[in-house]
């Protein structure tokens, strides 16, 4: 394969410059060309194409977001936007295509395999969501955000003897939720994966302020409620004080933290060598730290495996 172009699709996540950095070094340490495709499915259909240079990824490392940009397209999930999308990479020359994103753009990157194309799909998305992976880019510096955050609320909280709950991104999944809720010692951890009814989250909370403990954290998943709900059943049913928090896209935003680095190179690296090794339609990802690749199919139909054992470590730690 000579020339091979790469894309970032769907939500843009921290890492994923790293991810592109790293496609790109292995792309030219194997002699291709790699074409960059701006703005995603919805750029790749415009014909937004350009060559990549050291200086499109240099020095951007440590930045959030994607210097490709990334867009959302209701066009390419029909069959007209595929062929367009086929005819410009064609018109391109490009031989093999790695899309960065979730599992829409997995879905995506499927229908170009479909219709001929090589391509790899490498994981991005800060809700770590895809359960081929162990861990997705961009869901470590979530998880940081969210626990820097947590810190700074539970201190004006403790100032005035209040609860804080704070709301986070998961709509499916509670991984954000659950770790940052973790590493930053949270009483109670509310995701659509452990329905807890929220009487029983209201009484824990009294409980808490029965025994002395006026200050409690809640992380909940935007799937399991919204914060402010939440906080308005709590003030509704006992005398607790509570404020809710929702965190948003600064979750999203900022540095990718060491490790979405280092995952996002090692995926790169591997997504670009299948290419060369003439492999397309797999999906690369990371199990028990080792890099691995599974058919795109596979990567979409695994079901994402919450993890129980890490959620009753939390309970345990919470209620001594
Ligand atoms: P993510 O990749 O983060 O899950 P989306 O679900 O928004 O993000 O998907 C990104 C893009 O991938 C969509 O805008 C669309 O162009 C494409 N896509 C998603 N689902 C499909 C599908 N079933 N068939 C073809 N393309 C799809």
């Amino acid at each position: 394969m000579k020339r091979i172009g790469v894309l970032t699709s769907g939500g843009d996540t921290p890492g994923m410059n790293c991810a592109i950095r790293a496609v790109f070094k292995t792309g030219v340490a194997l002699g291709m060309q790699v074409m960059g495709i701006y703005h995603g499915y919805k750029g790749l259909i415009e014909g937004k194409v350009d060559y990549l240079t050291h200086e499109d990824v240099e020095n951007k490392m440590h930045k959030g977001g994607t210097v490709l940009r990334t867009a959302r397209s209701q066009e390419f999930k029909t069959e007209e936007g595929v062929k367009k999308a086929i005819s410009v990479l064609k018109a391109y020359g490009i031989e093999g295509l790695v899309v960065i994103g979730g599992d829409g753009s997995f879905r995506g990157c499927m229908e170009l395999v479909k219709a001929g194309i090589p391509a790899i799909g490498i994981p991005g998305t800060i809700d770590n969501d895809m359960g081929y992976t162990d861990f997705t880019i961009g869901f470590d510096t979530a998880v940081n955000n969210v626990t820097n955050e947590i810190y700074k609320i539970r201190d004006t909280m403790r100032a005035h003897d209040r609860v804080g709950v704070i709301e986070v991104m998961g709509r499916n999944c509670g991984d954000i939720a659950l770790w940052a809720g973790i590493g930053g010692a949270a009483d109670l951890i509310l995701v659509p994966e452990m329905p807890m009814q929220w009487d029983e989250a209201a009484n824990k909370l009294a409980q808490n302020k029965l025994r002395g403990k006026l200050t409690s954290i809640v992380m909940i998943a935007e799937g399991a409620g919204k914060a402010e709900d939440f906080a308005a059943y709590v003030r509704e049913h006992t005398d607790v004080e509570i404020k809710a928090t929702v965190l948003g896209y600064i979750q999203r935003g900022g540095n990718p933290s060491a490790f979405d680095r280092v995952l996002a190179a090692r995926l790169g690296e591997r997504a670009v060598e299948l290419l060369a090794e003439g492999k397309g339609g797999r999906a690369v990802g990371i199990r028990h730290n080792t890099i691995y690749d599974v058919s795109l199919a596979e990567a979409i139909e695994v079901k994402d495996e919450f993890d129980y054992k890490l959620y009753e470590l939390n309970e345990m730690m919470a209620k001594f």
